[in-house]
């Protein structure tokens, strides 16, 4: 089957969910965004839009909001110039707020450095000015392969200031898939670190670029900021230290307006499902979205609030929430370089009470791993600070959205699920703080001025309480203008399923509640099918998390004589579990019959496996597609964007002792 072509009908809808939170009075009067934006954005959408540009600087206005003529091909804020780093930074401290911190970077060994917006603004134009004098003009490509370090922003805002594209690659990558990234977008430019602290130790990362570039004759420098003093091989004319070619220069340059639809950068997504795509994103509408539904979804108030993503900027999370939407924004927010068990699993909490956080932005992933590591935990830290917290890059299990709010929010502050992807370049599916009474486990409903279905294979409206497909009727400011390249890639991967109704096939499977708000259930590919009936991995993975021993949980579907499918499962569990304990017959029987009172006796795993760790990509999902590889006895697919190739080994050898 091919990535995203989705299956014959429409999902079973079993788990119910039936809790509710909304927000304190408190809250909502103070909220940036209250019910009446959605009245707004109904009225007239583009006019909406227009609103929202309308808080950015642009140095020529827009002549025309939408061009949708061309579809799937969208036009945003047509003749409009603006420059998306003078956005970021200099209009602050034009406004009189160079003082204000923007970013408290915080090292992994304990080292920290904080950056007003007036440092920003110089060490920006410096990267700029080193770029020019690198012969970089608007239009080249830069590939940025680093740790989270302050550099690694400034690069991509000095990127963004000249007009140059950047293609940000997870640290984390190999050589071979950082050289066919750059291959990808033909870079002149790579800049890259000596090397990087993770899980307090220096690793290399310079000897990964050396490899790869041996094969990129595009690449002309590579420009390496020095962080852990480790050895590096060094190419006399082609490597450059980041201090010699940047520290020298001046610190003001003048930026240039461009395009609304410049090329911003190319992204390439998480490869959960397949091959990573490279997303080609342009400046206006995305700035425009990413900075809308980030002051709007987090409620953020510059003066005031503390806010903290803990994306890598290698994701599209950190591109749009760590770089753009908040920096656009005017926040203060912490940078944080390294693992969150370094040196102790309460590090994260650690630096939420250090810089009084008000706003945590993470992961489902990272949420159930900390159920894991156990409440205690945070409760040793003062997390009285925060006010939001939000989640992101996969279905949050209602029993993890239930222990993030009651454990680190205090029992009382408002959780937001944002459903998003690469694609769609900024929060598209979310509550607003201020305004909805929210559902664990669901993103609700689009946010104002967007538009979101969940259609049936014929790609008609689903009834509430109907499951299907979720689509994008409607487009929106911060989409995708494309993969980088291959035109027909993205007509083919996003627009054919629904080609009659125009509408952009997301490729996740969804499901209405009695009020119509959205629950996300996870990939269509990941969808399973037992004896002709329709099911969710989500779902019964939400119910394996739901048993008190269970920390995560992922569910395939592998190839069943009888019935078609039969669902496997993979368990983690949380701290505190005994192991022999819980991997015993009677416990594995009573996970088993949890999920078939939970959700019934169809979604009865056939097969329960407790495992140290499960495959996730670099951004922290479950790939599911190897675990079907694993439990269908297959060849182990694409790994290239695997956080750790050793996990399938255990996986694998777990795999050959049971059954
Ligand atoms: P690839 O497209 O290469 O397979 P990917 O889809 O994981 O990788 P991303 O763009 O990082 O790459 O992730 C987007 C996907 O993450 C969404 O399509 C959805 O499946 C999932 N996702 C993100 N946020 C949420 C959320 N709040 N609830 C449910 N699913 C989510
Ligand atoms: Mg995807």
């Amino acid at each position: 089957m091919t990535e995203q072509s989705g299956q014959g009908q429409t999902l079973d809808n079993l788990l119910t969910e039936s809790r509710t939170f909304p927000p304190s009075d408190e809250f909502a009067r103070q909220a940036n965004a209250k019910a009446e934006l959605y009245e707004q954005a109904d009225a007239d959408r583009e006019a909406f839009w227009a609103e929202q540009a309308g808080k950015l600087s642009w140095e020529t206005s827009w002549d025309q909001v939408l061009d949708w003529t061309n579809p799937p091909f969208a036009k945003w804020f047509i003749g409009g110039k603006l420059n998306v780093a003078y956005n970021c930074v200099d209009r602050h401290v034009e406004a009189g707020n160079g003082d204000r911190v923007a970013i408290h970077w915080e090292g992994e060994p304990g080292d920290g450095r904080t950056i007003t917006y007036a440092e920003l603004q110089r060490e920006v134009s410096k990267a700029a000015n080193a770029l020019l004098s690198l012969g970089l003009a608007a239009g080249d490509r830069v590939a940025i392969y680093m740790p989270m370090l302050p550099e690694a922003i400034f690069s991509m805002l000095a990127c963004a200031r000249l007009g140059l594209t950047h293609s940000v690659v997870f640290g984390g990558f190999s050589a071979e898939a950082l050289r066919s990234r750059i291959d990808d977008a033909q870079a002149k430019l790579v800049i890259t670190a000596d090397g990087q602290y993770r899980r307090g130790k220096p690793a290399p990362l310079k000897a990964a670029v050396d490899e790869a570039v041996e094969k990129t004759p595009s690449v002309e420098h590579v420009l390496v900021v020095r962080r852990t003093e480790s050895e590096v091989e060094w190419s006399d004319g082609r490597d450059l230290w980041w201090h010699d070619v940047v520290d020298g220069q001046s610190d003001e340059h003048t930026p240039e307006a461009f395009d609304a639809e410049h090329p911003l950068f190319i992204l390439y997504t998480s490869g959960t499902t397949g091959k990573p795509k490279g997303i080609l994103h342009t400046s206006g509408g995305y700035l425009t979205q990413t900075a809308y539904t980030h002051r709007n979804v987090f409620d953020v108030k510059p003066e005031s609030d503390v806010y903290w993503c803990t994306a890598d900027i290698g994701w599209v999370t950190g591109h749009s929430y760590i770089v753009y939407g908040p920096l656009a924004n005017g926040v203060t927010e912490v940078v944080y370089e390294g693992t969150p068990n370094t040196p102790h699993e309460g590090r994260h909490w650690e630096i939420v009470q250090k810089y009084g956080v008000t706003v945590y932005y993470t992961a489902p992933t990272l949420i159930r791993t900390f159920m894991k590591w156990g409440a205690d935990i945070p409760a040793k830290f003062d997390l009285s600070s925060l006010r939001v917290l939000g989640s992101v890059g996969e279905p949050i299990n209602p029993e993890a959205w239930i222990w993030y709010r009651e454990t680190i929010g205090a029992g009382k502050i408002p959780v937001v699920d944002t459903w998003w992807q690469t694609e769609t370049g900024a929060i598209m599916i979310s509550p607003l703080p201020g305004v909805t009474a929210a559902k664990p486990g669901s993103a609700q409903r689009a946010l104002p001025g967007i538009s979101a279905k969940i259609v049936d294979e014929k790609g008609d409206e689903v009834a509430k309480g109907g499951g299907g497909y979720l689509v994008l009727d409607q487009p929106w400011p911060s989409m995708l203008r494309g993969i980088w390249g291959d035109e027909e890639r993205y007509k083919e991967t996003y627009w054919s399923r629904f080609a009659e109704q125009g509408y952009y096939f997301a490729g996740d499977g969804a499901k209405y509640d009695a009020d119509g708000d959205m629950w996300l259930l996870g990939r269509v590919d990941d969808v399973m099918n037992v004896s002709g009936h329709r099911i969710s991995t989500t779902e019964v993975e939400s119910a394996l998390v739901s048993h008190p021993t269970v920390a995560e949980a992922a569910v395939v579907g592998a190839t069943d004589p009888t019935t078609g499918q039969g669902i496997v499962a993979f368990v983690i569990l949380r701290g505190g579990v005994a192991e022999d304990e819980a991997k015993g017959e009677k416990a594995i029987k009573a996970l088993r019959d949890h999920v078939a009172k939970e959700i019934g006796p169809i979604a009865k795993p056939r097969q329960i496996m407790v495992v140290p760790e499960l495959p996730k990509t670099r951004s922290g999902k479950i790939m599911r597609r190897l675990l079907r590889d694993v439990a269908e006895n297959r060849e182990i697919g694409d790994v290239t964007t695997l956080a750790d190739s050793s996990v399938m080994d255990l996986i694998s050898e777990g795999m050959k002792g049971s059954s």
